[in-house]
Parts: C-alpha cells; structure tokens; sequence
C-alpha cells in the first residue's frame, strides 16, 4: 500500500470490471476511497467486497452514466459519503453493433450516449465540487480507436473513442481556470470481458503477433498508467493523451 492518491476520493465509473476495476484497485492501494459506478449494481457490489478484503475503502453505487439524473444521484451519493470528489475516472464504455451498413441508428446512440455523453454528464456533475475544492483530477478512457481505427468495434465506437479526445482538450482548457486537469488515456486490446466479447481467441493472437512488446495489455497495465495521470506527479500535465499500447500504434510499419 502506498499514498500517491492518499485521502482523495476516486469515482470510477464502469470500475465493476475490466480496465476501471484494474484503476479503481490501484487507487485504492494508493489510499484513495473508491466509488464503484457501475450499471450493473450485482458485479459492483462483488467488486467492493474483494476490495474490502484488500484493505481498501470501497463503495458500489449503481450509476448509468447515459442518464444524468442517475449520474446526479451517484454525484451526491458520493459527496454525502465522503465529502469530496477528487478524481473522476470516465472509464465506462460498450461497444455495439459491427460494420458500419449494419448500424442502426439505436446502436449509434447507444455507443455515443455511453462513450461520449456518458463522460460529459459525469464531468458536469463533478465539476461543481471540484472547482469549489480549486482541485481535481479527470481522466478519460479513450482506445487506440480514438487514434486511428477500432479494430474489433463498429465506425460508431471509433467516433466516439476520437470525440473522447477533442472533449479532454477542451475540458482541459476550459476547467484549468479552476484547478482542475483533464487527461486521457489510450488503451490498446486488453484482455478483459469487452474484448473477450468482441474477438475471438484467433483474432487476439493476430493483434498479439502485431505488438512490438509482444503481448496483449493487461488492465494493470492501465492502472499505473492512470495512477500517474491522475497523481501530483502529473500536476504540470494536463491536455495530453496517453497511449498504452506496447506499441501496436507503430505496427503500420509491418504493413508496407
Ligand atoms: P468491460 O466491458 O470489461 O467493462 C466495462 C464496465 O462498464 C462494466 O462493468 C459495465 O457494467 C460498465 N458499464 C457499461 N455501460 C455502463 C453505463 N452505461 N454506466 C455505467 N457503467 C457501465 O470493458 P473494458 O474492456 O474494461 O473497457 C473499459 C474502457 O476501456 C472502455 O471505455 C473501453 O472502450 C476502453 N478500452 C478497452 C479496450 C480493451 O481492449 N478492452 C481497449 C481500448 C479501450
């Protein structure tokens, strides 16, 4: 246990699984409290209690970040719990629908409600409290999708991964007159319940074999990433976008 993040309170969404669970616990072994905002309540609630076990502070909150009222609710949960909201950690995201002729305009709005308003309604309701600290801490969950292409999501997922970066730089500028910096981060494939879903076991290997680093990011991967971005390390940092990809983003190079 150390205390990078010490007596600050982290709101992850999507942070039952996956990539934000991976976040979630590694500020947690850094002395953050933990809000585990996720949809689904049942997994959020199991999450809390293995962080429980570990030692660290944890509270589920269920919270759908499309709908504001429910983000509102989860906002206040938190302030009433414990007092402040430090770090937000938009990690939440689906990935719905496959070629881009299929797509029905419900599974757009679907993605877009989840990936890239989901991240505005979760700021907007935070922003308040942070901005009255003169401090806080956002880091948005982009995708290498939001640098080129998805490779297993639909065209929706990749315009919602690039609108993700262009929002973190213009929350960047707008809320760094209160004190508050706006990062984002850039994940490659991880093996985690999402791609699991999206890829089979022969698609992984053909994405692994492209990786210079020669294996598929883990969530922890992310996790000190984000520890950093979101830490006083980072306090000069703000705008940027980080890419954890072991270098799948250079792999045009075995393409020519
Ligand atoms: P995951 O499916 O394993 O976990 C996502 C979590 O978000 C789940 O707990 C789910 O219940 C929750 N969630 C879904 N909709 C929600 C909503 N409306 N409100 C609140 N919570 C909701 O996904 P993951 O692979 O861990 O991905 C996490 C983030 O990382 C996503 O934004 C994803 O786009 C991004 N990402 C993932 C990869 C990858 O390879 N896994 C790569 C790049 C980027």
């Amino acid at each position: 246990m150390g205390s990078r993040v010490s007596g600050k309170t982290a709101f992850v969404t999507g942070a039952a699984n996956g990539i934000g669970r991976s976040i979630a616990e590694r500020l947690g072994e850094e002395g953050a409290s933990i809000v585990i905002a996720d949809v689904d309540v049942e997994a959020a609630d199991e999450t809390a209690a293995a962080f429980a076990d570990e030692g660290i502070e944890a509270e589920a909150i269920e919270c759908d970040v499309s709908d504001r009222e429910s983000v509102r609710e989860a906002v206040d949960a938190t302030l009433d719990a414990f007092g402040s909201l430090d770090v937000l950690v938009n990690n939440a995201g689906i990935s719905v629908g496959e070629r881009f002729e299929d797509i029905t305009p419900e599974e757009w709005q679907q993605v877009m409600d989840v990936n890239l308003t989901g991240i505005y309604n979760c700021s907007a309701e935070a922003v308040p409290a942070m901005a009255e600290q003169g401090d806080g801490r956002i880091l948005n969950i982009s995708s290498i999708a939001g640098l080129n292409l998805s490779y297993a999501g639909p065209a929706s997922y990749t315009a919602s991964k690039w609108g993700v970066i262009g929002l973190t730089k213009h929350m960047a500028w707008d809320l760094s007159d209160y004190g508050i910096r706006v990062n984002a981060l850039c994940p490659g494939g991880t093996l985690t319940p999402l791609i699991e879903q999206l890829t089979s076991e022969e698609e992984r290997e053909a994405t692994r074999s492209k990786i210079p680093l020669d294996r598929m990011a883990k969530p922890r991967d992310h996790a000190d990433a984000a520890l950093f971005l979101v830490s006083d390390e980072a306090s000069y940092v703000t705008g940027t976008t980080l890419t954890v990809d072991g270098g799948l983003s250079l792999s045009v190079r075995q393409e020519v």
